[in-house]
């Protein structure tokens, strides 16, 4: 395995997001744990959401003075062709799990546990599935604390590849979901834990601009800056439907000639589903030049996509399915009301009416458009509410001291109930 070095972050300059209350309690429990040891354990230190929340994670938890290594295990390539499909079967995609594609998850996990011998950590949270089976070679005799933290939506999984992880995530002595509809009904896990993801407010893509700014940068990818702006920021998948954006934007159109479309997609070089689903929607895109569509091909990075939430008057994440749309914290956090389907996690930050509106349809996502485009203090008031929401929900500080108060219940000291303080026991 393989240790990640961090850049530095400090409590402090987080704690101008903070209650005192709040700032108060994460000091106090990661005070508690003076003298544990902790490590983190993924499968890569930079692409995709997990390196990204742990790259603000773990460095605040070390400014709390929490003792704290990140590992990223060794694999090769055949291993990684294996947990992709774990991913996508776990999240309901069907096929058979061959015995070939176990031995080679179980090969490469029985090879990074070697590490294990020399380890002395209080607590290990292994996340998702690549490196789950680690648990099966502790050589601790039960004093680490083995947590398990699922990135995934694991609501429909595949049983074959379920029943198989099932037999490693039951031997952990916590496990972390995001919502409780991500977890198979009928199990039975130790301490289970519901923790959203978050948002580091510090980071470019969520470190605050001024409007006026925000809409100078935008302006250099085509956008009107003097014109109404509604935007998506999504990958180009069909679950995420900016074809339906697109027909939303056109009937809306109609109404307020002069508002204007962004869509904002980041695009994989080895992804081909993602790019034919960008040309199909560059074709319904037609010769309408109110239509802006970029990815990070057209230099689009963090400080980019914030340019744009910032900027639009009205954000919409129109996904037909969503495991929880960061982009919706993201775009609230900014001020900037949010249409959001009445999908997945969108529903644990959008409460409609009250911070933006859930829709169901093209019609219904249009009609909600224009309601918002008539009526400023609608939005205004939605726009308030909904950082409000992040500010106390969403954050990488929250998502710190869940982590906290589980480490802090783990080693016997009282830190809360171990579910989402809405929710009640599985098991
Ligand atoms: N994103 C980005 N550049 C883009 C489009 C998206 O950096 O051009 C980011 C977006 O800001 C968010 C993440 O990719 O942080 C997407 O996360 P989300 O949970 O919304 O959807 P997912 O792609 O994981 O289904």
């Amino acid at each position: 395995m393989e240790l990640v070095q961090t850049a530095v972050k400090r409590f402090d300059d987080y704690r101008q997001f903070l209650d005192d209350e709040v700032a108060g309690e994460i000091q106090y429990l990661a005070g508690r744990l003076k003298g544990k040891k902790a490590a983190m354990i993924n499968a890569t230190a930079f692409g995709g959401g997990v390196a990204e929340k742990l790259h603000s994670l773990v460095p605040l938890l070390k400014d709390l003075g929490v003792e704290l290594d990140w590992w990223v295990i060794k694999a090769d390539l055949d291993f990684y062709q294996v947990t992709k499909l774990f991913h996508n079967r776990l999240q309901g995609q069907e096929g058979e799990l061959s015995s070939a594609a176990i031995d080679i998850y179980l090969n490469y996990n029985r090879k990074n546990a070697a590490a294990l011998e020399y380890w002395d950590y209080d607590f290990i949270v292994v996340h998702d599935p690549q490196p789950a089976a680690l648990v099966d070679y502790r050589k601790d005799g039960g004093r680490t604390r083995w947590i398990w933290r699922c990135h995934i939506d694991t609501s429909t999984p595949n049983p074959q590849y379920w029943d198989f992880l099932y037999r490693y995530i039951r031997q952990y002595d916590a496990t972390i979901f995001t919502m409780r509809d991500f977890v198979k009904e009928g199990t039975s896990l130790n301490n289970l834990t519901l923790i959203t993801p978050s948002i580091d407010p510090l980071s470019p893509k969520n470190i605050h601009l001024e409007r006026e700014q925000a809409r100078g940068m935008i302006c250099s990818f085509g956008v009107d800056g003097t014109r109404p702006l509604i935007s998506q920021v999504s990958r180009f998948d069909p679950w995420k439907d900016p074809l339906g954006v697109i027909e939303v934007y056109k009937i809306v159109k109609k109404e307020f000639p002069s508002v204007q479309l962004a869509l904002v997609g980041s695009m994989a070089s080895d992804d081909p589903e993602g790019w034919d689903y960008l040309y199909h929607t560059l074709r319904r895109a037609g010769e309408d030049y109110d239509i802006t569509i970029v990815t990070n091909f057209n230099g689009i990075t963090g400080l980019e996509v914030n340019a744009f939430q910032t900027a639009s008057d009205i954000v919409i994440q129109k996904s037909l399915r969503e495991g929880f749309g960061l982009t919706v914290a993201e775009a609230l956090w900014k001020g900037t009301p949010v249409i959001g389907g009445n999908v997945g996690g969108i529903k644990l930050q959008i409460e409609d009416g009250v911070n933006g509106y859930l829709v169901e349809t093209v019609e219904d996502c249009a009609e909600k458009v224009l309601t918002l485009l008539r009526n400023p203090a609608v939005a205004q008031h939605f726009a308030a509410a909904g950082r409000e929401k992040v500010r106390r929900e969403f954050l990488t500080t929250t998502n710190a001291l869940q982590y906290l108060r589980l480490f802090n219940r783990l080693s016997g000291f009282d830190a809360g109930s171990p579910l989402h303080e809405k929710e009640a026991p599985i098991t």
